[in-house]
């Protein structure tokens, strides 16, 4: 799996206190579905909270078209709903992810 791209890819949140962006860093990947991190507001001087965040894939939006057999998520309940019928497509299961320069 070295081979594979990496990029340094952090999740962005804000800060539960002062609502500023708060920074993912120091993020280490404990199983292919879970990682956790050290989340750091980036009010430093007016706020400076840190805390433990982590990230945890819960369902399939779209299956893979190389599937791992290690990997067994369920569908989401959003695209199951859907494939019976009862919803019109919107943007519903969207997170906030971006890709921010240096890394841990
Ligand atoms: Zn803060």
């Amino acid at each position: 799996m070295s081979d594979l791209p990496q990029k340094n890819t952090k999740l962005r949140l804000t800060c539960p206190h002062c609502g500023y962006y708060a920074r993912v860093r120091h993020s280490r990947e404990l199983s292919k579905l879970y990682r956790e991190g050290i989340a750091e507001c980036q009010n430093i001087a007016e706020c400076g909270w840190r805390g433990r965040v982590s990230v945890a894939y819960e369902a399939e939006i779209t299956p893979s078209a190389q599937p791992n057999p290690e990997i067994s998520l369920p569908l989401s309940d959003y695209i199951r709903k859907r494939s019976q019928g009862g919803i019109e497509h919107k943007a519903e299961e969207q997170l906030e992810l971006s890709i921010d320069g240096a890394s841990q």
